[in-house]
């Protein structure tokens, strides 16, 4: 059992697949046990690649549906559910220190498949609220970071914040037989990003378009790594950081997840 602490840790996790909502691979048997392995968070604020929009919004609802944002994928992932319920009161707290930065409690969205298929594993109760934030699509990779460090006080408040994305995500290049190993840029571009999150080298991560042709296949498009700086941008002083999980789906989807602080 976990004994609660002052401070709770951040996460960000590659979330793969949709699929993993419903399969019990080595992904998802870690999530699970990643999150016993932590605090019992009152609450979650999950950041996911799939809520992309223009504009910082918060779920208001309090119970926010879940969103089948995809594809092609067996009807029995439709008819899935999450059904935790949402913090309305936590939404507008969130918005209200995230004035700056434009925020406001937004209704038209409820959790996607970023944020629940990972959730069904870490908590397959659903008895913890979970609020979503989105990710403006329109802001440099700073304003993202900013956000992040902006949140640092909820991780005081028994409050999760989790990141899911991909560190690297290309689905233009995948192997669909995952049988291959990742290409030489994809393991490259994920350990250089796995040593600077422990050297805590956060401004090279934020200019990540600095970082030479590995980054720029490794993120075609900002979606899913941006988690990753609002995870970074939540680290506390000083904080450690730890890797619980590497690999890769289809090999251009980078599984890597990041802890923050102490489980
Ligand atoms: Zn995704």
């Amino acid at each position: 059992m976990n004994v609660p602490s002052e401070r709770m840790p951040a996460l960000f996790i590659g979330h793969g697949s949709p699929m993993n909502a419903m399969e019990h691979n080595r992904y998802t048997t870690r999530w699970t046990a990643m999150a016993a392995a932590l605090p019992r968070p009152r609450a979650i604020l999950a950041i996911s690649a799939h809520w992309y929009t223009r504009g910082t919004y918060l779920t208001g609802q309090a119970m926010p549906p879940t969103i089948h944002d995809f594809r092609g994928f067996p009807p029995a992932l439709s008819e899935l559910s999450y059904p935790t319920s949402g913090e309305p009161a936590l939404a507008t707290e969130v918005a209200t220190s995230l004035a700056q930065f434009g925020a406001a409690v937004h209704n038209d969205w409820g959790l996607d498949h970023g944020a629940w298929s990972v959730l069904v594993h870490m908590y397959p109760a659903a008895d913890i609220p979970v609020v979503q934030l989105s990710i403006d699509a329109m802001r440099p990779p700073r304003y993202h970071y900013e956000i992040g460090q902006a949140l640092r006080p909820l991780r005081d408040k028994g409050v999760l914040v989790l990141g899911s994305g991909g560190i690297v995500h290309n689905l233009g290049r995948v192997d669909w037989t995952n049988s291959l190993p990742p290409p030489d840029w994809a393991s490259e571009f994920d350990e250089l990003v796995k040593g600077r999150v422990l050297a805590a080298a956060d401004e090279t991560l934020i200019d990540y378009p600095l970082l030479g042709e590995a980054a720029r296949l490794s993120i075609p498009t900002s979606d899913h790594y941006l988690p990753l700086l609002y995870v970074l941008g939540s680290r506390m002083t000083g904080e450690a950081a730890t890797i619980p999980m590497t690999g890769f789906e289809l090999g251009t989807i980078s599984m890597t997840a990041v802890q923050l602080g102490a489980g």
